[in-house]
């Protein structure tokens, strides 16, 4: 009773008092606020205070990153717990620290080392990727696995019987290192491993030689091989023999999560598979897709810090204000009537950017507005500057990662474009419905799971939807996805508001999805590792 298709199942609330609780152990690159480049921070920034409200012990271990920019103060209240151990990875040995700060109920635990204190963000900075990140997330793998055995929190360690919840392939060499470095000895032999994908089309994948660096014992390394001819020849490899980290984790896992239901199963076909498709597919017992939530302290039309003026699917009015202070704080022309639209996001071929800049000139030649913010490819941003000087009274593009303005542009647009090539579940779409502004996305993973398409003739409560969903993804069908909203928008006012409106009532806090993880941590317990 565990397959795919038994994915209703999931959420199925049980009493508090017949609640199994857990000692929970997230592992990730990233979580918000401490460190942040886009959902994976976001999901496990909230996703684990939503679990220790809800009885579970919950730790998340992550870099402490120490960039030299203001962001460090994040790490402030985090306390270093004086705990070195040591990790035999490389071809030597490193000296690992642990940092803590107790917050909203979860132990947040930062793991030091001097290649986490760089400038630039988790993964790389202005010349691209560090060429090292195998050897820093390798080591953020060996000092998870050490952290509940060590470290006192609140006076008592989380011990061997935990549950990891290991994110994308930074944290995948956790449970090849439960199964190959810890249960051999009869340690973690209680413990469970679940892999989290938000993005499989990162798999941590480096040359077979690096193998001997990863402190695993020789025999195991069958687990992360990987022979995949296209990759090897882009390497210039010949062997086309590789290590891959992630499909280390989806073979030596107890369960496979993706974060929404859609991408569960997009996964398993070869085109969103990324060559693990086949494996993915084999697993399909154990995978299942869960929508994330949003935090909705932080994404609050109704007392959101950064917006000109609160709102609320009673009261939209205040929504008008904040388009208008869009206008003015980007330099657009204030023009309360024209459809104000959206995107916001890393400019990457994933987010299908490249269909946006082929479609600019269409779309400029309406009446409309455009306000884009984003950082990523070079190309791209520069794009987004010479767009600017073309077309000043409709064009904004921010260049750079700015949270305040993603409120902002999600609160004072109409509409939000999200031509998403393809996406694993997707955030921007969810913040935007929750103020009102209506979404047109592409007809993939998570956005086609979570916004639901306009149809004028549904009956009322059954199917109206909220927001526009296009496929294939081409131009002619992105531009007549989005030509409907903007006609929508200016002829058909009561539409509009109920699209609004339905969106603003969707529920998706983390404790609804909280309750689904539960139900998957169950099944993790049921039969041996
Ligand atoms: P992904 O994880 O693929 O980047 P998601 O939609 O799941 O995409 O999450 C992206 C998160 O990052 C959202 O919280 C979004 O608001 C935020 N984000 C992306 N780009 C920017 C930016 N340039 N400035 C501020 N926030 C951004």
């Amino acid at each position: 009773n565990n397959g795919l298709e038994d994915s209703e199942d999931i959420g199925r609330e049980k009493s508090a008092n017949t609640r199994v609780t857990h000692n929970i152990v997230f592992v990730t690159s990233e979580a918000a606020p401490y460190s942040k480049t886009g959902g994976l921070g976001d999901v496990c920034g909230s996703l684990p205070i939503a679990l220790a409200a809800r009885g579970h012990r919950v730790m998340v271990v992550s870099p402490r990153y120490i960039n030299g920019t203001p962001a460090d103060k994040k790490f402030a209240n985090a306390v270093d717990l004086d705990c070195l151990i040591k990790v035999y990875c490389f071809g030597g040995v490193q000296e690992v620290g642990f940092f803590h700060e107790y917050r909203d109920g979860v132990d947040w635990v930062f793991v030091d080392h001097p290649s986490y204190r760089r400038p630039g963000n988790p993964y790389g900075d202005m010349h691209g990727a560090f060429g090292d990140n195998q050897f820093r997330f390798t080591l953020l793998c060996h000092a998870a696995c050490e952290a509940p055995l060590v470290l006192p929190l609140g006076g008592f360690t989380y011990g061997e019987k935990c549950l990891f919840l290991v994110n994308d392939w930074h944290a995948s060499l956790v449970p090849v290192l439960l199964a190959a470095k810890y249960r051999p000895y009869g340690v973690y032999k209680d413990a469970r491993s679940i892999l989290v994908i938000h993005n499989l089309s990162h798999q941590g994948v480096e040359p077979a030689t690096t193998y001997m660096n990863l402190g695993l014992p020789p025999e195991w390394y069958g687990a992360v091989e990987w022979v995949f001819p296209t990759w090897a020849r882009a390497h210039a490899l010949d062997t086309g023999q590789a290590v891959n980290l992630l499909k280390g984790a989806v073979v030596t896992a107890d369960r496979l999560l993706t974060v929404s239901q859609g991408y569960s199963w997009e996964i398993t076909t070869a085109e969103g598979g990324y060559g693990l498709n086949g494996l993915l597919s084999s697993r399909r017992s154990v995978l299942n897709g869960i929508t994330n939530g949003i935090d909705v302290a932080e994404w609050d039309p109704s007392s959101d810090e950064h917006i000109a003026c609160r709102f609320s699917a009673e009261n939209l009015n205040g929504k008008a204000q904040c388009k208008i202070a869009l206008q003015k704080e980007v330099g657009l022309p204030v023009r309360p009537d024209c459809p104000l639209i959206g995107f916001i996001g890393r400019l990457d071929y994933q987010k299908g950017i490249d269909l946006i800049r082929s479609s600019i000139p269409e779309i400029m030649e309406d009446e409309v507005q455009f306000v884009m913010l984003g950082s990523g490819d070079p190309q791209f941003e520069d794009w987004m500057r010479a767009t600017e000087s073309a077309y000043k009274d409709k064009f904004r593009g921010w260049v750079g990662f700015n949270v305040p303005i993603s409120h902002k542009i999600t609160a004072g647009c109409d509409i939000l474009l999200m031509p998403s090539r393809f996406e694993p579940c997707g955030l921007n779409q969810l913040y935007a419905m929750r103020y009102g502004t209506v979404p047109v996305v592409h007809d993939t993973g998570g956005l086609r799971d979570t916004v639901e398409n306009f149809n004028p003739f549904a009956q009322e409560g059954h199917g109206e939807g909220t927001g526009w969903t296009f496929s294939p993804l081409t131009k002619e069908s992105m531009l007549a996805a989005l030509g409907n909203a903007i006609l929508t928008y200016r002829e058909h006012k009561s539409s509009w508001e109920g699209l609004m409106k339905r969106g603003m009532q969707r529920d998706y806090t983390w404790e609804n999805a909280a309750i689904q993880y539960e139900q998957v941590f169950e099944w993790a317990f049921l039969d041996p590792p």
